[in-house]
């Protein structure tokens, strides 16, 4: 039996978790993620950590495949990260510095892909070899799997199907700088802001007007309670995501679409919705894709980021 690493580095919290080589998650905890001095600290934090882990279980170096790790940034399959303004990065080859400072090998991804891979291998997307999945939360993210193989790209930015551009009339700039963007309209934020302007469009009564400040939850809540404006509003959230999703599913045909996230908590009525704006979006050949609701929660990063170092360092 072998042992490895899978660690999710976020803003604010390391997330990290020791694994067997069959795939059993043994133990998980977390660190704080300490961006001051240029982020410096991180990656020595993380290799002290891991190295406590193996004194306190007694197990030795040679018994530890390696670390695989995702970052809140573009990575490329040689390690290299393109700077993570949140933390602090700028451009270095993380493979080399994390190998060095733990004495293992070491396998980085985007935070998002190698979600995408967790849920691909141990959620959502189990079984499948082609898959999308999309995380509408704050923004939306996304990694795609392809014969059974996670799609970084040249630039380590494969996946990021939350800038698509949906709109070619919104005014509004999305946070990348464009304008239009999925992220716009199927976030969480997305939809609080198009909420906010579908009533400020309209006089009808709403329940979500008593709402301050009104949260994405409130609209899926108010709809299924029978608010007829919220109701409306997810319709426009449902034929962006529907298009969205159909879109990409002429480009892939995958077998399944994923979708985790905050705001997929709201769960079958999002499914449903975005499945019947999909069906009338979709290229014929695509519609037996199944929609499925992510089912590792914040734990896709850290099964993401194994699988990685298991699949680049495993027997
Ligand atoms: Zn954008």
């Amino acid at each position: 039996m072998k042992y490895g690493f899978g660690i999710d580095l976020g803003g604010t919290t390391v997330k990290l978790a020791f694994f067997n080589d069959e795939g059993t998650m043994l133990n998980k905890w977390e660190i704080p993620t300490v961006t001051a001095d240029g982020g410096s600290r991180i990656l020595p934090d993380i290799a002290a950590s891991i190295r406590a882990h193996l004194d306190k279980l007694g197990i030795a170096d040679s018994e530890v495949l390696g670390v695989g790790i995702g970052v809140p940034g573009p990575v490329n399959g040689k390690g290299v990260v393109n700077k993570c303004v949140n933390l602090g990065w700028g451009v270095f080859n993380i493979h080399e510095e994390l190998g060095k400072l733990t004495g293992f090998p070491v396998k980085a991804g985007n935070d998002a892909n190698v979600a995408a891979l967790g849920e691909y291998w141990k959620g959502g997307g189990q079984g499948c070899e082609n898959m999308i999945f999309a995380t509408l939360g704050t923004g939306v993210g996304g990694g795609i799997v392809v014969d059974g193989k996670l799609v970084h790209g040249v630039h380590g930015a494969g996946g990021e199907i939350g800038h698509l551009v949906l709109n070619r009339e919104e005014t509004e700039p999305c946070g990348c700088g464009k304008c239009g963007c999925v992220e716009q309209y199927c976030s969480a934020t997305g939809i609080v802001r198009m909420a906010e302007k579908h009533l400020a469009a309209t006089d009808a009564p709403s329940s979500l007007r008593e709402l301050f400040p009104l949260t994405c939850k409130d609209v899926f809540d108010h709809a299924a309670a029978g608010d007829a404006v919220a109701a409306d509003i997810l319709e426009k959230v449902y034929a962006y995501l529907g298009e969205f999703l159909a879109d990409l599913c002429a480009v892939l045909d995958p077998e399944a679409v994923v979708l985790g996230g905050g705001v997929s908590k709201a769960g079958l009525p999002l499914l449903d919705g975005a499945r019947r704006y999909f069906d009338k979006y979709a290229f014929h050949g695509t519609k037996g894709v199944r929609f499925e609701l992510a089912s590792l929660g914040n734990d896709a990063g850290a099964y993401g980021a194994f699988k990685l170092a298991l699949s680049e360092f495993g027997a």
